[in-house]
């Protein structure tokens, strides 16, 4: 099957997957990726409530903590500082194109961890909400939304791989 060249990532990670591994193994894993993303969110929750202890943290202690999750330091406080709540409006566009945290570990491992962090940093929050309750099936979201190629590609693949 030829696939757009946004999704080649996506498809690269997963062809060899879906050729060599039996149905166990892959409800296995993504029992696994699972919860590893649920870890990291409930990592983020404990962060918002300790982040005056990440502010006087050793600086080699917290690149360490924060590399265990492809981030810096500043990174990771710049994280912290925005609220367990930052990735809602991600939770609502996904919930919208019909797309599960399964779904988007399915297509590749550590993905939903990626997206939540983009969203929490996003700058455009605020027309996103607006086209979120306004215009929710308005295609415009691509053009703006970080996290559109990978929210799209995620939602191309579904269906492919039955847990
Ligand atoms: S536009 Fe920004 S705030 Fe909205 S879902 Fe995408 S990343 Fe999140």
């Amino acid at each position: 099957m030829q696939w757009p060249a946004p999704c080649a990532s996506l498809v690269a990670y997963f062809e060899p997957m879906e050729d060599a591994m039996p149905q166990a193994e892959e409800r296995e894993l993504a029992a696994g990726v699972l919860n590893a993303a649920a870890h990291f969110l409930s990592r983020v929750r404990e962060w918002w409530r300790r982040r005056a202890e990440l502010d006087a943290m050793d600086p080699a202690e917290l690149e360490r903590m924060a590399s265990d999750f492809g981030m810096t330091g500043n990174e990771l406080k710049d994280l912290a500082a925005r609220g367990p709540d930052a990735a809602n409006l991600l939770y609502e566009r996904m919930r919208l194109l019909g797309l599960t945290r399964a779904d988007v570990e399915r297509a590749a491992h550590g993905l939903m961890r990626d997206l939540e962090r983009t969203c929490a940093c996003c700058s455009d929050k605020a027309t996103c909400e607006l086209d979120l309750a306004a215009r929710p099936d308005d295609p415009a979201w691509e053009g703006y939304c970080p996290n559109a190629l990978g929210l799209t590609g995620v939602k191309m693949l579904k269906g492919r791989f039955p847990l």
